[in-house]
């Protein structure tokens, strides 16, 4: 039983590994897995890097080298819902591809061949990271709805008004979950994530983007796993 922790970003993953005592290092596929035990618990993490392709990667290698049977993601992304404002917490229920569209063949956001375009996050698991979100960062709101991911970083109040009008419910957009969303669907593993909000996807979405994950980001993100793993 190894739950995996998973972030996009050095500066996100460093903070969780900090909690992690007599780690040891693995590397595969170019990625350096760290394994601990945190409250009796085994724990690998790792960083994804960014974007779908490489996210889905990396959690296929948890799931088939590191046995993992849980995996959270934590990290950054950008808020779409009203309301969802810098700073705040979003738990994902599900996930959908907002880049992928097999049209006419398939409905758009669609994944070819499952029928589906929405991947729902692990219940159990989403609820106690929600529950340990609430717990690490009172008087945080935490949102808990639709994330959605695609291999674009969302910085123009163009795009972000385009992506509000397609997918009304989408709470925050970012750039792995649904990959490793889709790659627990198929290996049976529960899967559940939390960002923070680093922008509003709009106009000003680079600006401080990673001083503000060194600074804010990361310090949820490991009070967070702290709680989980309590
Ligand atoms: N400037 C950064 C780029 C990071 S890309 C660097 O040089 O490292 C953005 C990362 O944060 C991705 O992992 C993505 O999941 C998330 N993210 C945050 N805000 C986002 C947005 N507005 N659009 C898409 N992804 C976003």
């Amino acid at each position: 039983m190894t739950l995996a922790i998973v972030s996009a970003m050095h500066e996100e993953l460093a903070a969780v590994l900090a909690l992690l005592p007599h780690e040891s290092r693995q590397q595969v596929a170019g990625r350096e897995f760290w394994r601990g035990r945190l409250h009796g618990q085994e724990v690998v993490a790792v960083l994804s890097r960014i974007g779908k392709v490489a996210a889905a990667t990396t959690a296929t290698l948890l799931v088939e080298r590191f046995a993992a049977d849980r995996i959270v993601f934590t990290g950054v992304a950008g808020g779409l819902g009203p309301g969802v404002e810098v700073g705040h917490v979003v738990v994902a229920d599900g996930f959908l591809q907002h880049d992928l569209d097999a049209s006419p063949l398939f409905p758009r956001h669609e994944v070819p061949l499952y029928g589906i375009s929405r991947f729902p996050t692990d219940p159990a698991l989403t609820a106690r990271l929600a529950a340990a979100a609430a717990r690490a960062l009172p008087g945080t709101p935490v949102h808990r709805g639709l994330v959605v991911s695609g291999d674009r970083f969302v910085a123009t109040g163009a795009e972000s008004r385009a992506l509000q009008a397609a997918l009304p419910d989408a709470l925050a957009v970012e750039m792995e979950g649904a990959a490793i969303a889709q790659v627990c669907h198929d290996c049976g593993v529960a899967f559940a994530a939390v960002r923070t909000v680093s922008d509003r996807a709009d106009d000003q979405a680079h600006v401080d983007f990673s001083r503000f994950v060194r600074e804010v980001a990361s310090r949820h993100s490991a009070a967070i796993v702290r709680e989980l793993l309590a």
